[in-house]
């Protein structure tokens, strides 16, 4: 897929940025700091904000989706993708993408109840990933 398809008005910065996105391996979820440093190679001179902007402004256009987790002052990005959920390693900090949704019949059942517009779903399981819950019942080695 071509990035930024069909969506002519993208600034040419905020194209090169979801560009980076998507050439990273599917499940892998960037800091900004890294996304920056991709994207100095492909244009050096980037500044830290402008990916900041185009990072935010993709988020609102729903291209890139932001994971933010508790208890981390950063976010992570990754294009976004329909179906997902995350799960946090509360030991080891890593973030795992795991198929999940919420049924829609739930969603507008609740929508209903409250009275409310639902956008978006962002849901986050913490807990300890394999390697950090195999590492606790082994005890001490
Ligand atoms: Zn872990
Ligand atoms: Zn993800």
């Amino acid at each position: 897929m071509e990035p930024g398809a069909g969506r002519p008005k993208l600034p040419k910065n905020y194209r090169l940025i979801y560009g980076v996105l998507c050439a990273q391996a599917e499940g892998h979820h960037a800091a900004a700091s890294e996304i920056h440093a991709a994207a100095r190679q492909l244009q050096p001179g980037i500044g830290y904000s402008t990916v900041y902007r185009a990072l935010d402004r993709l988020r609102d256009l729903g291209l890139v989706l932001e994971v933010r987790l508790p208890g981390s002052a950063s976010a992570l990005y990754e294009p976004a993708r329909p179906g997902h959920a995350h799960f946090h390693c509360v030991e080891c900090g890593c973030v795992e993408d795991v198929d999940y949704s919420l049924p829609v019949t739930d969603l507008s059942a609740l929508a209903q109840r409250y009275r409310i517009e639902i956008d978006s779903v962002v849901t986050t399981f913490n807990g300890f990933c394999d390697r950090c819950r195999s590492g606790r019942t082994e005890g001490s080695a």
